[in-house]
């Protein structure tokens, strides 16, 4: 593959809060370049995170990997460089999928569970990808009804969440990390759905096993400092690399 003139316009496919999407000379393929920029609270809180695109750059190439290796479909292909992926190119479906193995967060604001509490059973939600609206919860029937996937597709998701669920939580966990929860995006690859995006720190919540030290992103938008080292510890329990 020909690597992409970053600083070309019309190799940009687009630009979004924390990634830069190129086309490549393959059609079927794009790179994607993870940036250092970070925003909370549907962008009104912005930053910069030194070092954040390659953390999440590489955590996400292990555990597509590792997802991988464990038949489950994904976009990645190849690390480029420390910040840039190639990936098979997707037909994105406007959904986020949330699965929680542990209350925190939105969930536990919105209905006043103590953050830690844990639930019978992993909870999967959907929230529609709009960032006018602030990428609103929906459920099953307002997926369905409005057109923005059918009902068999809606069960995909749900599965094919789970199965990357029950795989990410243990090899997480070997690792000291407690998978708390997550958010994944698919997209239709050769008609199939297909895991795209990223899986990071900016993605997950992840807290130490030991100590319950929160790792990820929450660092950020709770202005707890310590935000460049918790990313670079990620890194370094799931690569031996710093
Ligand atoms: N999440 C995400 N992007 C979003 C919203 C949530 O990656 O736009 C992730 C978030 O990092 C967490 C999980 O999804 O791991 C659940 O997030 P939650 O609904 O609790 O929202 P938040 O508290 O992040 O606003």
């Amino acid at each position: 593959m020909t690597v992409p003139d970053m600083t070309k316009e019309h190799d940009l496919v687009y630009e979004g809060k924390a990634k830069r999407v190129y086309r490549t000379q393959d059609p079927r393929h794009y790179l994607v370049e993870f940036k250092d920029d970070a925003t909370a609270q549907d962008g009104r809180k912005k930053g910069q995170i030194r070092g954040k695109g390659a953390v999440n750059c590489q955590v996400s190439a292990v555990l597509f990997s590792h997802l991988a290796s464990r038949s489950i479909p994904t976009h990645f292909i190849r690390l480029e460089s420390e910040n840039t992926m190639v990936v098979r190119r997707l037909s994105m479906l406007p959904l986020e999928v949330v699965v929680r193995n542990i209350v925190a967060g939105s969930l536990a604001k919105r209905l006043g569970i103590a953050e830690g509490t844990k639930p019978a059973f992993p909870m999967v939600e959907f929230y529609y990808k709009d960032d006018a609206l602030g990428d609103p919860l929906v459920v099953e029937d307002h997926i369905v009804a409005l057109g923005i996937a059918a009902r068999d597709v809606v069960a995909s998701l749900r599965e094919a969440s789970c199965a990357v669920n029950r795989e990410l939580a243990p090899f997480l966990a070997e690792r000291g990390l407690t998978l708390v929860d997550f958010k994944l995006e698919f997209g239709w690859c050769d008609g199939g759905l297909v895991l795209g995006d990223e899986i990071s720190p900016d993605t997950c919540r992840l807290w130490d096993s030991a100590t319950g030290e929160r790792l990820d992103k929450d660092r950020f938008r709770r202005d707890m400092g310590g935000i460049e080292e918790a990313y670079t510890e990620v890194l370094r329990r799931l690569t031996g690399r710093a």
